[in-house]
């Protein structure tokens, strides 16, 4: 789950790292009163989920509070990237003297949480990385030792800081990394973390990503999840437990178990069909969970057919098959199907959808084969 950055860098601030004085505002009157509160010039940023936002216009220095209102006005409601803008931060505009780069991301190949620092800040980690990877420095964090001191000294050394800055900056790097650990992160990131005029460190952007599978421990940050910005058929799988990764091809699966989600989409492959998603709705699905894969598999407009492969174990096929003409009867989808159902109660489930004219097939092989035929056009 991705945080906007007004959440990122108030979690950041709990944990230590000094971030600027600032409040979200849903209007341009609201970012105007901030502005005034404030008493000093600011900066209007855009609360969307993407980066690039200052290169695409979502970010604007503004010196009054008038200049607030105005910008904030032409910022809200802006696209950016596919996004539309609801909210702004409005924070006290920092004097940048320089724009440094710190960050944590989980190494999978180390098997640890790795921390990067550059003093090519504010542009894009990215493309540092590709044209000029010397700038980029890491050090690799024990989980047992976590971070320590002189891994951040190593880094601030690394990117040239000034010696003054050493002990600020690694307060800040040891910071982030508990605030990454407290919230069971896979990024924490301060894009740029900047040098000011009189010296001192400045948090002036947040990113963070948290593992999803850890949200159930921090109810609080799931609170945080922005809905808005979720693609819809992402939510829906979610809500009913599904897991959904949505691909490019034309042959949506529904199948349950991830094993044999992978196995279908593999044959599917095999019989030169392209699969339009990996869709697990897991064991014992019921009529409702059957009617929410359907509508996610079907809210995708490539979709040309959809193959149905259930292994009946503690799920039972006559369930899935009434789950699914209940489904069908309810979202109405105007592709065909295919069904292979097996395992406990298989006779019962297909003589169900023989009954509503649905032919089943009995090998998974000849189930992708029609299902492959039924995506060209082909009739079954
Ligand atoms: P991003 O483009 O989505 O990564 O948004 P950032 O928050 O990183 O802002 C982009 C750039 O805008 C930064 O790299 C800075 O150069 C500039 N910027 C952001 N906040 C301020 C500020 O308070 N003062 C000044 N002078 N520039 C800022
Ligand atoms: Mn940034």
């Amino acid at each position: 789950m991705k945080l906007h950055e007004f959440q990122a860098k108030r979690i950041f601030a709990r944990y230590g790292v000094p971030i600027p004085k600032g409040e979200v505002a849903n209007t341009a009157t609201q970012a105007r009163e901030i502005a005034q509160s404030l008493g000093k010039p600011v900066v209007i940023k855009s609360q969307v989920l993407v980066g690039g936002r200052g290169k695409a216009g979502g970010i604007k220095l503004a010196r009054t509070p008038d200049e607030a209102e105005a910008i904030a006005d032409q910022i809200l409601g802006m696209n950016i990237k596919g996004y539309t803008v609801k909210r702004v931060l409005v924070d006290e505009a920092a004097d940048i003297q320089k724009e440094l780069y710190l960050g944590l991301v989980i190494d999978r190949e180390r098997r640890r949480v790795v921390m990067m620092a550059s003093s090519e800040g504010g542009v894009d980690i990215e493309e540092v990385a590709a044209t000029k990877p010397e700038a980029i420095h890491t050090t690799v964090i024990d989980p047992f030792l976590g971070m320590r001191s002189y891994q951040a000294i190593g880094l601030a050394s690394g990117i040239n800081l000034p010696k003054h800055l050493f002990r600020p900056f690694t307060q800040i790097a040891l910071s982030l990394y508990q605030a990454f650990l407290g919230s069971d992160a896979e990024l924490a990131e301060i894009n740029p973390l900047v040098i000011q005029g009189d010296g001192s460190l400045l948090a002036v952007d947040g990113k963070m990503v948290l593992d999803d599978n850890a949200l159930f421990r921090h109810p609080k940050l799931e609170e945080m999840r922005d809905l808005d910005e979720e693609d819809p058929a992402e939510t829906e799988a979610r809500v009913n437990g599904l897991s959904y990764v949505k691909l490019d091809g034309e042959i949506g699966c529904m199948v349950n178990g991830a094993g044999l989600a992978m196995a279908t989409m593999d044959i599917v492959k095999h019989y030169g069909g392209e699969p339009a998603n990996f869709l697990d709705i897991g064991g014992g699905a019921r009529a409702e969970k059957v009617a929410a894969a359907l509508r996610i598999i079907l809210s995708d407009p490539n979709v040309k057919a959809v193959l149905v492969n259930i292994f009946g174990g503690i799920t039972r096929c006559d369930e899935v098959a009434r789950g699914l003409l209940t489904a069908i009867d309810e979202v109405k989808p105007n592709v065909p199907f295919v069904i292979r159902l097996v395992g406990t109660n298989e006779k019962e489930g297909r003589a169900i959808l023989a009954e509503a004219n649905f032919p089943t097939a009995t090998t998974l092989a000849q189930a992708a084969q029609m299902a492959v035929a039924a995506a060209r056009g082909e009739t079954l």
